[in-house]
């Protein structure tokens, strides 16, 4: 059979050539999602989170254009406040000093070196994620407990933060593109398609940082992910004042969630050497995504329950329960699989046999060529990314957390589907380039990129 990647290339981050098809459906993916965003906001404040119900109301001449503008929540110097005040507690986290790896021994934090990127720099971060987390957590907590602050304080300014984090988050996508040009942080790691659109919207730099701030771990990786938790949390109290009671579908979703962010943050060296950061470039998709996609739409499960406060019958509440927790498994087993053998270089046991692996050398732009291994045990013996399999299937058990009878809920599964199928043929496409003849034999050792058998 014809090798689809006879050479290696030095060209193995992002596209370097864009075709009208791609630019296309970056203008699209540019005007749509905010506007989604919006649209699944007026629907739950609304509408009671009937995604049709907008679109059957402007098609029967209910609703008008300007009836639908006046939905949309107005500028907020209160909820400005409250956005400010979290950046900038968050930006102060991120750049002190990691305490939590002196004092608990088996945590990687600190001081670490990310991945080899591709004109063959390995930058220094500042991995105190867990630590800024549980900080954060606590502010949250002792702010109820001492009164300071309401914990719906983010529920109940909901509309005005949405504005706000689309402002920041335009505006950071502008930034940083103009940044690019003008003082970029590594010059090499630029790629500058000549497509201006599609590079404001992919990125030019991929690694932009201001002194010792790195713009993708922290954009990435604190505001919006450690908010997500918050953000729940406000949600439970919101029903809680609401209803006097909270649901269990509701503490399903907030302990779920909370697990997810924290197994992120348990492991966030490892997040150093994932497509986020040692593969994408930091442009209007991370910058605006992080600030408004993930905290307002990753959340929708727990806004749902707001309105919905569905009590799960005890069957339905552990069948939920027990698929949540294989998915959350199956991901953090094969994405610690990865890690550890990375870190070990190869030498390590998987289920109690020495991992086989698939030796690999790639080029880096300044002409070093290096080594690498691709592992084919374990879980990466089964499907190319069964981690992303266990992810889906922990959201797939998040959305049924939220009950069966309507949509609105089911849009984080859908979104995670749709992102991760993708996700595989973009992971393809780069390791393909770097890694050659070798990932063709990692194809052919293991056929299957999800569900073995199937895809
Ligand atoms: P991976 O962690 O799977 O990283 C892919 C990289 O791993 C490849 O580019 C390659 O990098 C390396 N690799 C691939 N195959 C092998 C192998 N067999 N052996 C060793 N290394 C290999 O992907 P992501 O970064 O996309 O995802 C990380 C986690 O984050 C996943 O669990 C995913 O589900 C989750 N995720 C969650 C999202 C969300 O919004 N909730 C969004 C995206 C991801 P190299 O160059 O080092 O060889």
């Amino acid at each position: 059979m014809e090798s689809k990647y006879l050479e290696k290339s030095n060209h193995w981050g992002r596209a370097w050539a864009v075709e009208m098809k791609t630019a296309i459906s970056s203008l699209l993916i540019l005007t749509l999602t905010p506007l989604m965003v919006f649209y699944f906001y007026i629907c739950a404040f609304f509408y009671d989170c009937a995604l049709t119900a907008p679109i059957m109301e402007l098609v029967s001449g209910n609703l008008t254009l300007s009836s639908v503008w006046e939905k949309i929540p107005s500028f907020s110097t209160h909820a400005l406040a409250v956005f400010a005040c979290w950046y900038l507690l968050q930006l102060f986290l991120a750049l002190i000093p990691d305490y939590f790896h002196r004092i608990i021994k088996w945590y990687k934090g600190g001081k670490l070196l990310g991945a080899v990127t591709p004109a063959g720099n390995q930058l220094p971060y500042n991995i105190n994620g867990l630590q800024a987390w549980s900080v954060s957590l606590t502010l949250f907590l002792l702010g109820w407990i001492f009164n300071i602050f309401s914990p719906t304080i983010i529920f109940d300014n909901w509309g005005g933060l949405l504005i706000i984090a689309n402002i920041v988050g335009f505006s950071l996508a502008i930034f940083t593109y103009i940044k690019a040009f003008i003082f970029p942080s590594y010059i090499n790691d630029r790629l500058i398609t000549g497509n201006p659109l599609y590079d404001f919207y992919m990125g030019v730099e991929l690694n932009p940082r201001l002194g010792p701030l790195d713009f993708k771990l922290f954009f990435n990786g604190r505001p919006g992910i450690i908010g997500w938790t918050l953000i729940n949390l406000s949600f439970a109290f919101a029903q809680y004042y609401q209803y006097g009671f909270v649901t269990n579908s509701m503490i399903l979703v907030n302990v779920f969630q909370a697990m997810y962010v924290l197994s992120f943050f348990w492991d966030e060296s490892c997040y150093l050497k994932t497509i986020d950061i040692h593969h994408d470039h930091f442009g209007w998709m991370l910058a605006w995504g992080d600030s408004v996609w993930l905290p307002f739409m990753y959340t929708l499960q727990a806004l749902f329950l707001v309105f919905h406060p569905l009590e799960l019958s005890l069957p339905y509440f552990i069948f939920v329960f027990l698929l949540g927790i294989i998915g959350f498994y199956i991901c953090y087993s094969a994405n610690n699989q990865k890690n550890i053998f990375r870190q070990n270089d190869g030498n390590i046991s998987i289920w109690k046999e020495k991992a086989n692996f698939i030796p690999c050398e790639y080029l880096t732009s300044d002409g070093e060529k290096r080594k690498s291994k691709l592992l084919t045990s374990g879980w990466w013996g089964i499907s190319r990314h069964m981690n992303y399999t266990g992810d889906l299937i922990f959201s797939l058990a998040i959305s049924l957390a939220c009950g069966t009878e309507y949509l609105f809920p089911y849009f984080y599964f859908v979104f995670m589907t749709i992102l991760l199928i993708h996700r595989c043929f973009r992971d393809e496409h780069r390791c393909g380039h770097k890694y050659g003849k070798s990932w063709e034999q990692y194809c052919q050792k293991v056929p299957y990129r999800l569900i073995p058998g199937v895809f």
